[in-house]
């Protein structure tokens, strides 16, 4: 809403909105991590929750409340492991090629599931199946490929000595009775459910999972599945939030998304808590206007808020309350911030409560390729992207900002800066912890600016066996990590200024340029913008320059498509020149949206957001090639993948126009 007293009186309640945004509330107290978790452990029970029976079928993924013990033995019996005969060892002692020894064969045939009857005498076999009892008298198996049956008997003959106990599973040797089968605390995977069966477990007691429930609150926020309304935001908090509860052994109780209303959070909340376990918020927290939830916990009950401040950056608007004996966490609404927070204070609490054991950090150790800069006075951490380096492991901030969705998913792990350290210097080494189980060395690292047509290579190769990871740095981030050796190949489209060329000034020993595909740039703008339809580009920016209620939106300096501008432009600064957004979508976006009226920006991405599209110059979108990794198969893979016709078609499709590759 444009408030512009000039133009006309807004109303108190604007006024009096205005007033209340502008003041920049304080938090009351912040602390420490640690603090935060002392005072927050005080007052919760964090004992497993009683146990509760559940039959074999249906416990996979729970927590076992009590040690397993084994009730029978596993083999319940000795057992054959081989098709042959039941003898005794001594019968054997002297088998040889020159003097075979000769058993005759009781008349019984030990099958599978059979009591045996019969006892085996000196000088007698029985005929076993593999699994059968082992009959008394003997204690040993030989295997019926290594006799000869002698039809008068009849009898078999041996020509090798047994020894005793050969071939014999014994009663209890797999598991014994008595014996710890599972410990408390073990999550029940398929083997787990193998080994109770086999002891004849039908149900085993675990721990009850604790319900948790999760809301989601922020009048911008939209349930995945409806149309994206102006300024509205999909409620990604409550999805990520649930699946990590259930990860972390709890039961997620979803409630959806509420507006910023006081009356229905409340009451929202207030059902939670009488249903749940725990009850978990995101949202409202950061006391700017509209946010309401650290209010409304504050009259829910005692003990109330523990805490609402932490030195962590991110996740400072963290709040932590005890309703009763139920614990609250109001975790704060930027996505990154609030799966930080909560992994560090709630996924602890659930997994405690669920009988798990506390979960181990994985760290390794890697070195930062670049300056860090962290503010000082809170705990930062950084979430890093793992790739090998000529000196081990090197650590890429993935760098998005506590408001990015993706920062998780990209990222292999954490690092941790201290509160006291204002950065940390390019080339220090840090203790990164691991997010998943497991570092994933890709075969091959992108480390450059991102486009559409790159994810079809990639693809192509991926189909082809290969594990691949881009780290979008942009073009420049891409000539750096490209020059130090830390990636196989830096997508680029950076125009020399001087020449108007594309990317081969970046070009350094040991680097190679391969041609990946041109981009047509062009002036769009909204189509039935009647200040622009039907004229060229050029008449178009005529038209635009002529204007000054008419707004741009422009590109970040160091940009291909910004040196274009900067051409076009020739010294005009229309409104708008000050608003340099990163990537092309970004321009379209403004414009779809009615920020700005014009940009220049690649055709492909202003078809996808129904823009209309004068043709100005091609933007040449190619790659460093890091020569020393030139012999890496996925590299080949990936120069494979660029002269591939179904690959160079797929390009088209997307509106990309592959460039010739030379031939090697
Ligand atoms: P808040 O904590 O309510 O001040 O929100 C801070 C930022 O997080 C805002 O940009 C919100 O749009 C965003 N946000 C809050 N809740 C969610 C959610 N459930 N899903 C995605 N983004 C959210
Ligand atoms: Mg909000």
């Amino acid at each position: 809403m444009a408030i512009n007293p000039k133009h006309s009186r807004p109303g108190a309640a604007i006024l009096d909105a205005v007033r209340r945004a502008a003041r920049q509330e304080q938090f009351l107290e912040v602390v420490s991590a640690e603090e935060a978790r002392r005072r927050f452990d005080a007052c919760i029970d964090r004992s497993p929750l009683p146990a509760e029976s559940v039959p074999l079928a249906a416990v996979l993924g729970r927590v076992l409340a009590a040690d397993a013990i084994a009730p029978v033995d596993a083999p319940p019996f000795d057992r054959s492991n081989v098709d042959g005969f039941a003898v005794r060892a001594s019968d054997t002692v002297g088998a040889s090629d020159g003097a075979p020894k000769r058993l005759t064969l009781n008349a019984e045939v030990i099958a599978c599931g059979v009591e045996p009857a019969v006892e085996v005498l000196p000088g007698t076999a029985t005929a076993i199946a593999t699994g059968g009892v082992m009959p008394r008298g003997a204690d040993a198996v030989v295997m019926i490929e290594q006799t000869e049956l002698i039809e008068e008997g009849p009898a078999i003959e041996l020509r090798r000595v047994a020894t005793s106990g050969q071939l014999i599973s014994y009663a209890g040797s797999d598991i014994a009775r008595g014996e710890t089968l599972l410990r408390r605390g073990t999550q029940i995977g398929s083997r787990e459910i193998g080994m109770l069966a086999a002891c004849g477990f039908a149900a085993v007691d675990v721990a009850r999972r604790p319900r948790v429930a999760v809301l989601s609150t922020g009048d911008e926020l939209v349930e995945p599945g409806r149309p994206l309304r102006p300024g509205g935001v999909y409620d990604s908090n409550g999805a990520i939030i649930a699946a990590a509860i259930v990860e972390a052994g709890g039961e997620a109780v979803p409630f959806g998304a509420f507006p910023d209303e006081e009356v229905a959070l409340e009451l929202a909340m207030r059902n939670a808590l009488d249903s749940c376990d725990v009850v978990v918020l995101s949202g409202g927290t950061s006391k700017g206007a509209g946010d309401l939830s650290h209010r409304i916990v504050a009259r829910l009950g005692k003990p109330g808020i523990l805490v609402h401040g932490v030195a962590l950056k991110p996740g400072k608007p963290l709040c932590l309350a005890v309703i009763g004996d139920k614990p609250l966490i109001v975790l704060p609404g930027f996505p990154t911030s609030a799966i930080f927070t909560f992994h560090a204070f709630v996924a602890p609490l659930i997994r405690a409560r669920a009988g798990l054991p506390p979960e181990a950090a994985k760290t390794v150790t890697a070195r930062v390729p670049v300056r860090v800069a962290s503010e000082l006075g809170r705990e930062e951490f950084v979430l890093v992207a793992l790739v090998d380096g000529a000196e081990g492991l090197i650590a890429f901030p993935t760098g998005k900002g506590s408001g990015a969705v993706t920062a998780f998913s990209q990222a292999d792990g954490f690092l941790a800066i201290d509160a006291l350290a204002s950065a940390l210097d390019a080339k220090a080494s840090a203790d990164v912890t691991l997010i998943g189980d497991s570092i994933r060395a890709p075969d091959l690292v992108i480390m450059g600016s991102h486009d559409i047509a790159l994810d079809v290579v990639v693809g192509a190769l991926i189909e082809r066996g290969f594990t691949a990871r881009t780290i979008a740095v942009g073009s420049l981030g891409g000539v750096h990590a490209a020059s130090r050796g830390e990636c196989d190949l830096a997508p680029v489209h950076l125009v020399d200024p001087a020449t108007g060329i594309y990317n081969r000034h970046l070009l350094a020993p040991g680097l190679a340029l391969v041609p990946g595909w041109r981009r047509m740039q062009g002036f769009i703008f909204r189509p039935g913008d009647a200040r622009f339809e039907g004229r060229s580009a050029d008449g178009a920016l005529k038209a635009a320059l002529a204007d000054p209620t008419i707004l741009m939106v422009n590109r970040n300096a160091g940009s291909g498509t910004r040196v274009l501008v900067d051409g076009l432009l020739r010294g005009a600064r229309p409104p708008g020149y000050a608003n340099q957004p990163r990537s092309h979508n970004a321009v379209a976006a403004a414009i779809a949206q009615n920020r700005a009226d014009w940009g220049v920006a690649i055709e492909p991405v202003a078809r996808m957001y129904g823009l209309a599209f004068l043709p100005i110059a091609p933007e040449h979108y190619d790659f460093l090639l890091v020569e020393a990794r030139r012999g890496r198969p996925a590299v080949q893979a990936f120069l494979d993948g660029l002269r591939d016709e179904a690959t160079r078609a797929r390009i088209r499709a997307l509106g990309m126009e592959p460039a010739d590759q030379p031939s090697i």
